[in-house]
């Protein structure tokens, strides 16, 4: 492998952020506690205006305690993609409701509506869209879908912060959204999730659900879980959320970069933005030629150390794990797109002839295979 291997992520942690965990160790206060309260109401203001924001261990656990919250459990079923991570059709299953996999639309990898509507049944509960690789969900259809049959709409937003949808901010859209805080993800905490809530009475939920139940100290009022965010894990958000508006810039000049310099070359697809969509690229995803893919992935790494990702390889409904939900089921545009995409660096650590290297190293590796 040649020096200076490009990787496909790479987390920004600064001094900034060492001094803040250090400020907390200090205080000898980590548990949850006052810097989770900040973080909840800076986050809350910067990503979903100032909607009612729960903090939470991980993004799972936070799309879990969103969708108990929101009343979901046994008897019900919820619409998701199975193109996605499988934390989307896990957080269903979670609750004793049964994930309804549908598949995508092409253009930008996100839930088809026409598929939603056809999976509806009476046990619909609600819908869980995945605001895939930072490039919103078709937000119009999908609300009109569930309007129309009374339904809740559970956002993904894991991979999305500060994307939006004709000026909507994602995260606004549904009864909760979820945010990861995961480090590969648009911002960190080292571990942890954001969830925004649509009225109080989610978020209270929620709230009771992070600590065993409780809102005063052991008068626990339902069964509940430990998912509390730690004030070590919280002083590192804050400081990334003073850091993140820039970031992503940077990944949409990144992605402008790779679409110019990416356009002419054969058998390469650039990723598309809906009308009205903000991308925020967590991902910079193209489709390749399916039996071309794999080969592709191994000679950027090999031949020119360009790193890059595969962004899902097996869809969530035909996982072992959740298979059982999806006897016999066939999703088309799922199954190609598994085929297909190949996610090459877009994070904002790359430098200008690290852009360019990507973009010769990509033009190389198809042209040694036509
Ligand atoms: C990362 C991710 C999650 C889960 O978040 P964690 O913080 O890792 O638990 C859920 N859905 C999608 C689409 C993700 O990318």
């Amino acid at each position: 492998m040649p020096v200076d291997f490009i990787p496909p992520a790479k987390p920004i942690i600064g001094d900034e952020e060492r001094e803040a965990v250090d400020r907390v160790l200090r205080s000898g206060m980590i548990a949850q506690g006052p810097e989770v309260a900040a973080f909840e109401q800076e986050f809350a203001e910067h990503f979903v205006g100032g909607r009612a924001t729960v903090a939470v261990n991980s993004g799972t656990s936070g799309q879990h305690l969103g969708l108990l919250a929101a009343g979901v459990g046994p008897g019900d079923e919820v619409i998701v993609p199975s193109f996605t991570f499988a934390a989307t059709g896990n957080s269903v299953a979670l609750t004793g409701a049964t994930p309804v996999f549908v598949d995508i639309e092409p253009d930008y990898f996100t839930l088809d509506p026409a598929a939603v509507r056809a999976a509806i049944t009476p046990k619909t509960k609600g819908i869980m869209p995945v605001h895939l690789y930072g490039h919103p969900f078709l937000v119009d259809e999908i609300e009109a879908i569930a309007k129309e049959h009374g339904l809740g709409i559970y956002e993904d937003a894991a991979q999305a912060h500060g994307a939006s949808w004709d000026g909507r901010q994602v995260g606004t859209i549904g009864d909760f959204a979820m945010f990861s805080l995961y480090p590969t993800k648009n911002m960190t905490s080292g571990e942890g999730g954001m969830v925004s809530c649509a009225n109080d009475e989610i978020a209270r939920n929620v709230r009771l659900l992070r600590n065993q139940g409780m809102e005063t100290q052991y008068a626990n009022e339902v069964v509940g879980f430990n998912a509390r965010m730690t004030d070590v894990h919280a002083a590192i958000g804050r400081v990334q959320l003073t850091r993140v508006d820039g970031w992503t810039v940077q990944r949409q000049r990144n992605a402008a970069a790779l679409n110019e310099g990416l356009a002419g070359v054969p058998g390469v697809q650039t990723p598309g933005v809906a009308e009205g969509a903000v991308h925020v690229y967590h991902q910079y995803t193209v489709r390749l030629d399916a039996g071309e893919r794999d080969r592709i992935r191994e000679a950027l790494k090999e031949e020119h150390g360009v790193g890059s990702g595969v962004y899902y390889p097996i869809p969530n409904h035909r996982l072992p794990s959740l298979a059982e939900f999806a006897p016999g089921l066939d999703l088309p545009e799922t199954e190609r797109a598994a085929r297909e995409v190949l996610s090459l660096p877009v994070h904002p650590s790359l430098s200008e002839g690290d852009l360019d290297r990507i973009v010769a190293a990509v033009a190389d590796v198809v042209r040694a295979g036509a």
